[in-house]
């Protein structure tokens, strides 16, 4: 049977679970030593490193590396702490905490910008992950390997037994084969709900290739509205932060006036019954305008992917942007991140086209004859300017259509570019 690595499409299944009592006592143990698990690695790390810079090492000190050494990896590990032994604990949870380690530090040597790995805190929330086993007499399906689907409202996973399971997951059990399972996440979020996520893949598209539609658009992302695409779209920004914002601001007090008295009168918060249950309440309605932030994004981005071949967009500068106070707002609201992502992950599902240009002079810039605002003495447009006139060819522009006309361009020379690079 191929790996996981060796297929070639992917598909990412989240659903929610409903464990009893007991399976949310294993969940938690193999939650927090998943967490000790990593945070083992990132002290023997430092003791490592620490060790290694002693110029004149004694003998004590080189036993010391070589024990911390062999202790990296997850069956010396188990061995040499005996609440890892537990026969709760799940042995994948523990080698995939290490790869997770593992996994930290190549992305801080990709973008240094993450940071080393650090201690994980403890959380509300709750997550491990597993992995799912094949054997010979496995097929190549979701119903026979050690995670499984029971029927279609029953799955299986190892050390927790059957489960209850609910959500969009159907769609997909409808096919028998071809389908392999790979990591598999367990999660409580902070309103204790618990979920599963499932990495899967296929030789064969999990979704239909959308038909050509001969369409090319750019998009221009903007704090007045969403977007504006270079057809002259245009697509309001939504409004729920503001909305719920009030609601969420008067739980929050309340909240923060249940700490303080547990607080006064010497409670633990973990312990303080009322406290935690207004933390779900706010927890909930975090979590619904994240729901809703998604919702929109998701219709945004489908509708795109829809109606056209070939997408080009800016790629972000918020760092830089979130400087200014009144903008950044509108941007953490609008989620223009997660919008891009979702956009690159449904254009390589739906055989489409993403790409994305530098943002430089993409609005400055006059889409008719090429003439930059700020040179030969113009003045550059301000945030303010949402209409101008090109001091040159006395082309009438709006601000937001130009750009998204001006990356379409930048996105088409990228392209261009690219195939003449590969032909040569
Ligand atoms: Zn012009």
């Amino acid at each position: 049977m191929k790996k996981i690595c060796d297929l070639a499409y992917y598909y990412g299944l989240k659903m929610r679970i409903y464990p009893s009592t007991q399976q949310k006592q294993i969940i938690k143990v193999n939650s927090d030593i998943s967490r000790t698990v990593y945070n083992k690695m990132v002290a023997i790390d430092k003791e490592l490193y620490r060790l290694k810079q002693v110029k004149l090492p004694l003998d004590t000190v080189v036993d010391r590396i070589s024990e911390l050494e062999s202790r990296k990896n997850a069956r010396n590990m188990a061995n040499h702490y005996q609440y890892m032994q537990d026969k709760r604990v799940d042995s994948d949870m523990m080698a995939n905490a290490i790869k997770n380690y593992k996994n930290a530090w190549k992305l801080f040597r990709q973008v240094h910008k993450v940071g080393t790995p650090n201690f994980h805190k403890k959380s509300y929330r709750e997550n491990y992950q597993t992995s799912t086993h094949y054997t010979k007499k496995h097929n190549m399906d979701m119903f026979s390997a050690s995670v499984r689907f029971l029927d279609n409202k029953h799955l299986n996973l190892p050390k927790l037994g059957r489960i209850r399971v609910s959500g969009s997951y159907r769609r997909i059990l409808d096919r028998k084969t071809d389908i392999r399972i790979g990591t598999v996440t367990i999660s409580k979020d902070v309103a204790d709900r618990y979920f599963v996520s499932m990495q899967l893949a296929s030789d064969t598209p999990f979704v239909q290739t959308k038909a050509k539609t001969n369409s090319k658009v750019g998009v221009d992302l903007n704090t007045e509205n969403f977007l504006t695409d270079s057809n002259g779209n245009q697509v309001a920004n939504p409004r729920y932060y503001r909305t719920i914002k009030g609601k969420l601001a008067k739980q929050q007090c309340k909240l923060s006036r249940r700490q303080r008295r547990a607080i006064a009168e010497g409670r633990s918060l973990r312990e303080a019954k009322n406290y935690q249950k207004q933390r779900r309440v706010v927890a909930r309605l975090h979590d619904k305008i994240r729901n809703q932030r998604n919702n929109f994004l998701n219709l945004v981005s489908t509708a795109l992917i829809n109606n056209h071949d070939l997408v080009v967009a800016e790629n972000l500068r918020s760092s830089n942007m979130l400087k200014n106070h009144a903008l950044a707002m509108s941007i953490s609201d609008v989620g223009w991140r997660t919008f891009l992502q979702k956009m690159e992950y449904k254009s390589a599902l739906y055989g489409r086209s993403f790409i994305t240009v530098s943002p430089k002079n993409t609005t400055q810039t006059c889409n008719n004859c090429k003439f930059t605002m700020g040179t030969k003495g113009t003045e550059k447009l301000t945030l303010k300017d949402r209409e101008w006139t090109c001091p040159n060819c006395g082309t009438f522009h709006i601000r937001d259509i130009n750009a998204s006309k001006n990356i379409l361009e930048k996105g088409l020379e990228k392209l261009a570019k690219e195939k003449e690079k590969s032909l040569a």
